[in-house]
């Protein structure tokens, strides 16, 4: 009796292992919307490096992983899975293209539109504080929560946007304007660790950084009052600071920009990240 027991226990055993090992061919899941400026999620099980646009990503322990497509995104990326022998995977990602509008700014204090020789060291000094920040590549997977709007108000200038100040042709906008009275609050949009807080930049004024891991940053400026200090961790949703109106602005909004291995991208598409499975499809 015993010896069958264990017999049917093994037999049955073998059953239900060899239909799995069967399956266990790799999935690519990605989540998102393969378009100009937009953030995705991908999952891999087994892979070791996730590699887009000739950069690698970190891949979290669980096979979760994330990049970003920049404003002038190409129509076609290659993603590159790498397992942990060392077995490649190419495929190529077809990038629909966005809209993007044209912001026309004036009276923007022309000082901020054609800085003088002297603000030069100012500049130079605000450009190595941001990009530093935006160099973190942190292990931790904080994104993994998913993000929340930190101010909620009109938009006053999308992402992407042409920007034209005072008539003249300037960079495309890099963030998102949510304008909003000076003083009304500005909450962490994800959890993770502050690793900028800058007053009085030259374009940003009062800025603030936020690493969420896995290089990814949200951004925060011309805030009237910072609420947090460099170091320091935020949970989502937390009072980082104040609207305001300092660096380059017309009037008070919070600059709200996001970054990934230094892609700038829409912060709005971060609201979708780790919400919407409908958005997702298999590779
Ligand atoms: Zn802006």
């Amino acid at each position: 009796m015993m010896k069958f027991k264990l017999a049917s226990l093994i037999f049955s055993t073998t059953l239900i292992t060899f239909p799995l090992m069967a399956q266990e061919q790799q999935q690519i899941t990605l989540c998102g919307k393969l378009a100009q400026g937009e953030i995705i999620k991908g999952k891999a099980t087994g892979i070791k490096t996730a590699r887009i646009n000739g950069a690698n990503h970190q891949v979290a322990p669980d096979g979760n992983f994330i990049f970003a497509f920049p404003r002038d995104q190409k129509a076609e990326a290659e993603l590159l899975l790498t397992k942990e022998d060392g077995e490649a995977a190419s495929h190529i990602l077809h990038i629909a293209p966005s809209q993007w509008d044209i912001q026309n700014l004036k009276g923007v204090p022309q000082r901020k539109v054609t800085p003088s020789k002297e603000d030069e060291a100012a500049i130079l000094s605000e450009r190595t504080l941001v990009r530093g920040a935006l160099k973190g590549d942190r292990l931790e997977t904080y994104w993994q929560k998913g993000f929340i709007e930190p101010v909620k108000g009109r938009i006053s200038g999308y992402f992407g946007g042409q920007r034209i100040m005072n008539g003249k042709k300037m960079n495309p906008h890099s963030g998102t304007d949510i304008a909003a009275p000076i003083g009304t609050p500005i909450k962490a949009s994800g959890d993770g660790i502050v690793t900028l807080t800058a007053p009085n930049t030259f374009y940003s004024g009062n800025v603030v950084i936020i690493d969420h891991g896995h290089g990814l940053q949200t951004i925060y400026a011309h805030m009237n009052k910072i609420y947090v200090k460099q170091g320091q961790s935020v949970k989502q949703g937390e009072i980082i600071g104040e609207v305001g109106k300092t660096g380059r602005v017309t009037g008070p909004h919070l600059h709200w920009g996001a970054s990934l291995r230094n892609t700038r991208f829409n912060p709005y598409s971060l609201l979708k990240l780790n919400k919407n499975n409908d958005s997702c499809f298999n590779l």
